[in-house]
C-alpha cells in the first residue's frame, strides 16, 4: 500500500513524484518488467482504467495530509479536492508560519478548523489562522479554556461569526470525497491531553488517524469502545511520549506509518525511548518532524506516498539506540533511497558528491525503481 520517498522538492515535483510512484507500482502490475515503460505511459495515459476502486483515481495531489514542523508542536494541514481543514495549529508563535505555509498550498478557505485540546503547542497558531482565513466550522473539545492562548482562538471564531463547537463523538463529515470522523474521546477527563478529540479520514482505501496528544488512559477506553481504529497512518500521541502509544492502542491500529511531530532538542525528551521502542514492535515506519522537516502523505485513494522536507535515513528515524547512532544501517529491513537527476537521467545514493541540483531531482524508494523508470545507476557513487 506505500511507496517511500524522503526527500527535499518543491510541491510540483512532489506531485509528479506521487504520481510517478504509481505509475510505477501501476506498470509493474499490469506488465510484469519487460516492458514497463511503455506500460507506465500507458498507465499515465489511462489511469482510470487499471483499478476497481472506489475513488476514482486522482487527479495530482488530490488528497494529503500535511505535518506542518511546528517544531514541539502540532499542525496538521489535510486538504481534499480543493477543501481544506486544519487540525492544530501550532503555538502562537507558530501563527505566521502555518499560515504561511497554508498560503503556500493555495489555502483561501478552512472549510473545517479543529483544536485537539486546550494546550498551547495546539490551540496558539489557531488565532492567527482564523484572523487570517475564512472557516466553515470551528471545533474544539471545549468552548472555553482560561488561558489567553484559547480565548484569542474563541475570540476570532467570533470575529467571523462563528462559535467554537464541541462535536459529539461520531460527527462526521466529507471533506471533498473524503470521510472525516470524530471518533473519540468516548469518555471524560480531567487531564487535557486525554481530551483530545480524535479524528479519522479515509480516501478510499486509505486511512488516516489524529490523536493530539491522547494519552493510554483514553487509547485504551477508545479501543475498548471499539471505534474504528485501524488505519494506515497514525499521528503518534503527544509528540511521542511515553505515556502515549500504548501496545493495546497500538495492536488495534496497527499502522504501517507513524508520524511524531516533535522539536529537536525539546526539554520533555520526545520522542521517548519507549514509545519509540513500542512502534519498531509494531513494525511500524516512523516519521519525525525533528528530522524530516514538514511531512506529507499523498493518496490517490488505493496508495499514499510518503514524502519530506528533507532526506533522512529512515534507520534514524527510529533508531535501536536512543543516541540516534542508527546502529540499524545493515538491518536487510532498512529502505535505501536514491536521487535521480531528471535530466542526465543518472541515479545516485543521497550521500554522493554529484548530486543535481534540488530542483532536478527526483527520489526512488529502491534501485530496482529507478532502473524502471530509465535511470541508470551514477558511475561515482554506484559503480
Ligand atoms: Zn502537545
Ligand atoms: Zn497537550
Amino acid at each position: 500500500m506505500m511507496e517511500q520517498n524522503r526527500h527535499s522538492l518543491p510541491a510540483g515535483l512532489l506531485r509528479r513524484l506521487a504520481s510517478l510512484a504509481l505509475a510505477v507500482s501501476l506498470a509493474l502490475g499490469l506488465a510484469g518488467c519487460e516492458d514497463a515503460l511503455a506500460a507506465l505511459q500507458d498507465a499515465a495515459a489511462a489511469p482510470s482504467s487499471s483499478t476497481a476502486q472506489p475513488v476514482q483515481p486522482a487527479a495530482e495531489g488530490a488528497f494529503s495530509v500535511n505535518f506542518i514542523d511546528v517544531g514541539q508542536a502540532l499542525s496538521v494541514l489535510i486538504t481534499c479536492d480543493g477543501q481544506s481543514m486544519l487540525y492544530d495549529g501550532g503555538n502562537v508563535e507558530d501563527g505566521s508560519l502555518v499560515v504561511s505555509y497554508l498560503q503556500s498550498k493555495g489555502v483561501s478557505r478552512l472549510e473545517y478548523v479543529i483544536c485537539s485540546h486546550a494546550h498551547e503547542d495546539h490551540v496558539g497558531g489557531l488565532a492567527a489562522v482564523l484572523a487570517k482565513f475564512p472557516a466553515g466550522h470551528v471545533y474544539a473539545p471545549v468552548a472555553q479554556a482560561d488561558t489567553q492562548c484559547f480565548s484569542d482562538f474563541v475570540k476570532y471564531a467570533q470575529q467571523q461569526g462563528l462559535a467554537v463547537e464541541v462535536p459529539s463523538v461520531g460527527t462526521s463529515w466529507q471533506l471533498g470525497s473524503a470521510t472525516v470522523q470524530i471518533i473519540g474521546p468516548v469518555a471524560q477527563y480531567d487531564d487535557t491531553n486525554d481530551t483530545s478529540l480524535v479524528v479519522r479520514i479515509d480516501y478510499g482505501q486509505t486511512s488516516f488517524l489524529l490523536t493530539g496528544d491522547m494519552e493510554q488512559d483514553a487509547e485504551d477506553d477508545l479501543v475498548a469502545s471499539g471505534a474504528p481504529v485501524d488505519v494506515d497512518v497514525l499521528q503518534v500521541g503527544h509528540h511521542g511520549s511515553e505515556t502515549s502509544t500504548g501496545y493495546v492502542f497500538l495492536n488495534a491500529v496497527l499502522p504501517e506509518v507513524g508520524v511524531i511531530s516533535v522539536g529537536t532538542g525539546n526539554s520533555y525528551g520526545h520522542p521517548s525511548e519507549a514509545a519509540l521502542s513500542r512502534l519498531r514492535d509494531a513494525g511500524v515506519d516512523v516519521w519525525r518532524t525533528d528530522l524530516s522537516g514538514t511531512i506529507t502523505i499523498s493518496s490517490d485513494g488505493a496508495n499514499y506516498t510518503v514524502s519530506s522536507e528533507r532526506y533522512v535515513p529512515p534507520e534514524q528515524q527510529n533508531p535501536t539506540t536512543a543516541d540516534g547512532s542508527g546502529q540499524q544501517s545493515s538491518s536487510p529491513q532498512t529502505i535505501q533511497a536514491y536521487i535521480g537527476n531528471v535530466n542526465s537521467k543518472k541515479f545516485h545514493l543521497p550521500s554522493c558528491s554529484n548530486l543535481p541540483d534540488p530542483a532536478n531531482q527526483v527520489l526512488f524508494s529502491s534501485y530496482e525503481q529507478a532502473v524502471q523508470a530509465g535511470y541508470t545507476p551514477c558511475s561515482n557513487c554506484l559503480g
